[in-house]
């Protein structure tokens, strides 16, 4: 694009991982995430022979997963800075959104594994930093069917009470657990994954706080897999429900147990709770990029399209919305980023930051994306631009992570 970058001053290796991202980003994510999102059945996006598992490989070879892996177990360690590590981000969610939330996703419960002391647990990790193919995959199940915004809502004194105990129960058995019940249609990768992080409820009498957390394969017995999720964006990304039924796991595996979670509830004051800054500080990277890319994406259509015998970016309301929008996305880039970098440099981390970014990113992703759809006339609402995609996978980031009301509600008590 024509308009000049701020980043006057970034190392060669920043520049280097900024440029490897982008090239990976219009090679293989937005080309491979236009052609899933075409796929009527999200079966066929799962499909071991589809796009998808080209985007992991390539992904994986090119070593991104690696990144705040323990070096120890063959990972990037403090190798990558923060600030490269946002130039990536940035960059695979301008490519595409969807795509980036998987491959991100994927990851997920390993960089709990990599924290701990055991060996098998440990293991996990390893073999994820190791796998190149795509054969380890992970996900983060929390919601349910029937408790959405109670699980972003869930540190709120009222959410204490029994009737808002969680569905997944773990309950104690010996020298483990039995663990019961379903995660919501929702979960990413959800029906692809071989590992999972999950939150679940440890004392139902407590409701929302009686919760913990637990790092599990997805192939010990009674676990099952649903069905591949039909929806309206990010369609590129799978998600699928899962049961357990009578699963037993050892007490191991449980990373976040009652006793911990109310050490932590004693302590914390919220305004720095990791489940929500971590997730939101990545959100709001991802749909910095999305923004941007619609940006781009009006930007060019606007100098190619003429009518009244100029391109139409010279008529005055085009000009206009271009110069709004590029307001917008520079904007929200320019919190993504201060907010990333407070995040990933100081413990504790700042919740109401994240959530304030998340928002911002994913509204400006949407508005700006349905304001150059405008500009692309007719023509943006045909599958021959991706214009109408990039709003689509804009519409569910709003949802996505937590709704941007229910985050808002959830953090606004410490400012
Ligand atoms: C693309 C995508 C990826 C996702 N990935 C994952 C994942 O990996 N893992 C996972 O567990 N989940 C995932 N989710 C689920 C997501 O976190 C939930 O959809 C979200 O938290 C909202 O929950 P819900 O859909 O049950 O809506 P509900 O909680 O039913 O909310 C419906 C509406 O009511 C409002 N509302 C509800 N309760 C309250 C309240 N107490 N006060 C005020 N307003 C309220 C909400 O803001 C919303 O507008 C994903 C969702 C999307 C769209």
């Amino acid at each position: 694009m024509t308009y000049v970058d701020l980043d006057y001053n970034l190392t060669d290796a920043q520049k280097a991982a900024r440029d490897m991202a982008r090239r990976f980003a219009m090679e293989e994510l937005r080309p491979k995430g236009i052609a899933l999102d075409k796929l009527a059945d999200p079966a066929d996006v799962a499909d071991k022979g589809s796009e998808l598992w080209d985007v992991i490989r390539t992904y994986r070879e090119l070593g991104l997963h690696k990144r705040d892996m323990p070096e120890d177990l063959g990972g990037l360690g403090n190798t990558t800075d923060p600030l490269s590590s946002y130039l990536i981000n940035e960059q695979l969610g301008y490519g595409d959104g969807g795509l980036a939330i998987s491959l991100s996703v994927a990851g997920a419960p390993f960089r709990y594994a990599a924290l701990s002391e055991d060996p098998e647990i440990r293991g996990w990790a390893e073999d994820y930093i190791n796998d190149t193919s795509g054969e380890i995959i992970g996900c983060w199940p929390v919601i349910e069917p029937d408790h959405g915004t109670d699980w972003v809502l869930g540190a709120e004194e009222h959410m204490g009470d029994k009737k808002f105990a969680p569905q997944m129960r773990a309950v104690k058995d010996g020298d483990g657990y039995i663990i019961n019940g379903q995660k919501a249609a929702w979960v990413s990768n959800g029906t692809i994954a071989t590992h999972a992080a999950m939150h679940l409820s440890l004392d139902p009498e407590q409701g929302m706080h009686g919760t913990g957390i637990c790092i599990l394969p997805l192939d010990l017995p009674g676990i099952s897999q649903g069905k591949p999720l039909n929806k309206h964006g990010q369609r590129a990304l799978n998600q699928g429900e899962l049961f357990f039924e009578d699963v037993f796991i050892p007490a191991k595996y449980m990373i976040m147990n009652l006793e911990m979670v109310h050490t932590m509830r004693a302590v914390s004051t919220g305004a720095d709770s990791g489940a929500i800054a971590g997730p939101n500080t990545g959100m709001a990277t991802t749909f910095a990029g999305v923004a941007w890319s619609a940006l781009d994406e009006g930007i060019k259509y606007a100098s190619e399209r003429i009518q009244g015998g100029v391109p139409i970016r010279e008529h005055q309301n085009i000009k206009l919305k271009l110069m709004r929008s590029f307001q917008a996305v520079e904007a929200a880039r320019s919190l993504a980023r201060r907010n990333y970098m407070y995040n990933a440099n100081v413990q504790p981390g700042s919740s109401p930051h994240a959530v304030a970014a998340k928002a911002l990113s994913t509204e400006t992703a949407f508005n700006v994306a349905s304001e150059m759809l405008q500009v692309h006339g007719g023509n943006g609402l045909t599958k021959e631009y991706c214009i109408e995609k990039i709003l689509r996978d804009a519409r569910a980031s709003m949802i996505e992570d937590g709704t941007n009301e229910g985050l808002m509600l959830s953090v606004a008590q410490y400012l």
